[in-house]
């Protein structure tokens, strides 16, 4: 976060018309690094961004997210690295010399000027005629849908409003590249929901290039279409939604993003492309290989929850085999209803605790199980992760 209120809206046109040839990254961050002291708060960090890009910075309080973000609008300078715009080194440009903007978390709206006059604060600043800033301001106020509150002072919106206001004032130089960073964290469920919807056909429709800073991975998963997960100031993954949930690259990730059972053991054989792991708490899984073979060692299996099915007791037939091939007994543990899936702890037999979460299809229980009942959980070998222990 940041107090560097006039700065916001400071994208300028010295280096913003920036050409790039095609198939160049529109964003190329070189193993920067920035320090505290001797706290390394980014740690090497290099990552091509594309035109046209939403792509979302994901990671716990105090990761790095917000000091990356900050020397990409220029507020921070690294000391290691580069960060080329359209391949050029952006590093001397002042931050309102980039053609970047930054949507900041606290919105950081001038709370004395009007929402006009917020929207229309860079534009003045960059002396723009005051006839292109009427008509600039009147395009973002439509854009954002806040007509019939150009009048207003911040103090007389609602959360969502200010989001607005906010957003509008970034976007109102059209920067080439947009950061946000958590904009939605002030804004309550429903209204975050709604916001991101909005957020990303706005993005679509004015083709531009987003980077949101967030620590809610529903809110990375939903909006953006490449995900970087930071930990310790360094990315440790960086992947579409979908192969950031269903390969993780490390225990820390799979734990990270999403619920997720994990089984630490050894590998025993390899039966054609399969391994058998041998856990302490699930027994022997078998587990599908991993695209990047692996040797003996110990690992982690890891199963999300809603891969996990639940039937009662007696052999299980999967669809293509006679019986399922991971099939582990024990007893329901513990059940959470929670609407539209419910989720089941299921003590097993050897020892350990599985979590299944199961779709509630039907509106009668007739599918639920109950407190202390024996179950089969099962899933399949392709379900499962094998991660590094
Ligand atoms: P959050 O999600 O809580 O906003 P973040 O991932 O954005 O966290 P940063 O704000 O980038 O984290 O901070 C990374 C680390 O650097 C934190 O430990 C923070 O305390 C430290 N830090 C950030 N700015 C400074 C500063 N100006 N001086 C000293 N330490 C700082």
């Amino acid at each position: 976060m940041t107090d560097e209120l006039p700065r916001t809206d400071a994208a300028a046109d010295s280096v913003g018309d920036t050409q790039f040839a095609a198939g160049e990254p529109l964003l190329r961050i070189e193993g920067v690094a920035k320090r505290f002291g001797t706290f390394r708060a980014v740690d090497g960090v290099s990552l091509d961004i594309k035109s046209g890009e939403f792509f979302a910075l994901l990671g716990p309080s105090g990761c790095g997210k917000t000091t990356l973000l900050r020397m990409l609008a220029g507020f921070e300078a690294p000391d290691q690295g580069r960060i080329l715009l359209g391949g050029k080194d952006i590093a001397q440009a002042l931050p309102h010399e980039r053609p970047i903007n930054m949507m900041f978390q606290n919105y950081a709206l001038f709370p004395h000027l009007a929402v006009r006059d917020n929207i229309a604060f860079g534009l003045k600043r960059a002396g723009m005629a005051r006839a292109d800033i009427a008509t600039r301001v009147a395009e973002m106020v439509a854009l954002v849908k806040l007509d019939g509150l150009e009048k207003r002072k911040p103090d007389q919106l609602s959360g969502g409003q200010r989001q607005r206001v906010a957003l509008a004032r970034a976007l109102a130089r059209r920067p080439q590249l947009l950061l946000l960073d958590e904009p939605l964290a002030a804004l309550d469920k429903k209204l975050r929901e709604s916001t991101q919807g909005e957020l990303m056909e706005l993005q679509r429709r004015l083709g531009m290039t987003f980077i949101i800073v967030t620590h809610d991975q529903e809110e990375a998963m939903t909006m953006a279409s490449r995900i970087g997960v930071m930990r310790d100031g360094k990315l440790a993954q960086v992947a579409s939604p979908r192969e950031l949930y269903e390969a993780p690259r490390s225990r820390w990730i799979a734990e990270f993003v999403g619920d997720i059972n994990l089984f630490d053991g050894e590998s025993k054989l390899r039966d054609g492309h399969r391994l058998v792991i041998g856990t302490r708490d699930a027994g022997a899984l078998v587990v599908a290989e991993p695209r990047e073979p692996v040797g003996a060692g110990k690992f982690s299996v890891a199963i999300r929850p809603e891969k996990v099915k639940l039937s009662r007791r007696g052999p299980v037939r999967e669809a293509g085999h006679e019986t399922a091939i991971n099939q582990l007994d024990g007893v329901i543990a513990d059940v959470c209803y929670l609407g539209g899936t419910t989720t089941y702890k299921v003590k097993l037999d050897a020892g350990g605790m599985l979590q299944a979460s199961v779709a509630n299809s039907a509106r009668l229980d007739v599918d639920a199980y109950g407190l202390n009942q024996p179950v089969v959980a099962w899933f399949t070998p392709d379900d499962c992760v094998v991660l590094p222990s």
